[in-house]
C-alpha cells in the first residue's frame, strides 16, 4: 500500500487516458488536496519538470512516456453559495454538472457529457453546444511559482479552445457561477445532450475531436476527404465522427502522430486547410 499521495517511479500512464496510450512517468503522484500540489510544487519544481494530468481525456501521451514528476489530480472539494459554485480543480465536471443539477442551477449543462476534470476544462476552455467554461467562469486560482494567484475570468486569456494561463500554472480550483432554474427543463436539456452525443459520438478509446473547428468543423473536411476508417496500426478515423481517432486497443502514439500526420497532409491537399490540433502531446516525442 502507498501512503497519501506517494511518489512513486515508473507508473504506466495509459491508465489514466480515456486514448488508453502511453509510456510511463519517471515520477509519478496523486494529489488528493490543494495541499498536496502545493508540497509537491515546493519541493519537485527545482528538481524536475512536473506535468499537471486530469482526467487524461484531452492528452496523447509519448510512447516513450513523461520524464520528471506527473501529478495526477484528483482534489474534489466542492462548496456553494449564494451564486457561486467552488470547486477544486480535480473536480470530475459531469459530477459538477450532476450536482448543479440536483440543486436545480443552471449554467453547466453542456459540460454534463465533458469527460474531463474542472481544471483541464479551464485549461482548455472546453465547450460543447455553443457554451464554453469562460462563459460560467467568475474566477480561478492558480499556483503561480510558490504563490497562489487568484485571476478574474477576463484575466484568464479565454478564447476557443485556449486559455492564456502561464504554462507553469497549476489550477487549483475555481468559482463557477450558478443560476437558479427549473430541473425539468434542466433535465430534459441534459437529456438531449446526451441523445445527440450518442448518436453522434463513437464510444471506444479516443481523446474526444482530435483538430480544433477551422471555418467548417474539421470532421467535415476530414469526412470530405475521404479519410473516414482511415488506419495506422491500432489507431483508425471513426467511421461515426471523422474529428475522432480511435484507439481500436493496441495503437501506440506513433501510430496515432503517423494518423495525425496524414490527415493533416490530406486535407491540405484538397482543399489547402491547415488542421490544427486540439489534443495536447505530453512527454517524449521524435
Ligand atoms: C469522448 C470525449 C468527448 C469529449 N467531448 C468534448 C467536448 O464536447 N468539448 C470539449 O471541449 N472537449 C471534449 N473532450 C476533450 C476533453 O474532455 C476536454 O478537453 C477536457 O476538458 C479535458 O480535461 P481533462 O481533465 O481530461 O484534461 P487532461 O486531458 O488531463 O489535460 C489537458 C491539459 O490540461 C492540463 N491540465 C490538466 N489539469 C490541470 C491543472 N489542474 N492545472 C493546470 N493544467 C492542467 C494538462 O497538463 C493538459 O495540458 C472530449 C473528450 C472525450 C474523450
Amino acid at each position: 500500500m502507498y501512503g497519501k499521495s506517494a511518489v512513486r517511479k515508473g507508473v504506466k500512464l495509459k491508465n489514466y487516458t480515456t486514448f488508453h496510450i502511453g509510456g510511463k512517468a519517471e515520477l509519478f503522484c496523486i494529489a488528493r488536496d490543494s495541499s498536496d500540489i502545493v508540497r509537491l510544487n515546493r519541493e519537485y519544481s527545482s528538481l524536475c519538470p512536473i506535468t499537471y494530468l486530469g482526467r487524461g481525456s484531452n492528452v496523447l501521451i509519448a510512447d516513450k512516456g513523461v520524464k520528471g514528476l506527473v501529478v495526477l489530480v484528483r482534489t474534489e472539494k466542492t462548496e456553494f453559495s449564494d451564486g457561486l459554485c467552488v470547486a477544486d480543480a480535480g473536480v470530475p465536471l459531469c459530477s459538477l454538472g450532476s450536482a448543479y443539477l440536483n440543486r436545480s442551477l443552471g449554467g453547466l449543462e453542456f459540460a454534463c457529457c465533458i469527460p474531463g476534470s474542472l481544471g483541464g476544462a479551464l485549461r482548455m476552455n472546453a465547450g460543447a453546444h455553443g457554451r464554453c467554461m469562460a462563459d460560467t467562469v467568475d474566477w480561478v486560482e492558480v499556483l503561480r511559482g510558490q504563490e497562489v494567484v487568484r485571476l478574474k475570468a477576463d484575466e484568464c486569456g479565454f478564447a476557443y479552445r485556449e486559455s492564456g494561463f502561464l504554462p507553469s500554472d497549476v489550477i487549483l480550483r475555481a468559482g463557477i457561477r450558478t443560476a437558479d432554474a427549473d430541473k425539468n427543463d434542466l433535465i430534459q436539456t441534459v437529456n438531449k445532450y446526451k441523445a445527440f452525443r450518442r448518436e453522434h459520438q463513437p464510444t471506444g478509446f479516443s481523446a474526444g475531436s482530435v483538430f480544433k473547428a477551422a471555418d467548417r468543423p474539421a470532421g467535415y473536411y476530414i469526412d470530405a476527404a475521404g479519410l473516414k476508417g482511415l488506419e495506422c496500426g491500432g489507431a483508425f478515423v471513426s467511421k461515426l465522427h471523422a474529428n475522432f481517432i480511435i484507439n481500436s486497443g493496441f495503437a501506440t502514439a506513433e501510430n496515432v502522430t503517423a494518423l495525425i500526420d496524414e490527415i493533416k497532409a490530406r486535407v491540405f491537399a484538397v482543399f489547402g486547410v491547415q488542421l490544427k490540433e486540439e489534443i495536447i502531446y505530453l512527454g517524449e516525442f521524435d
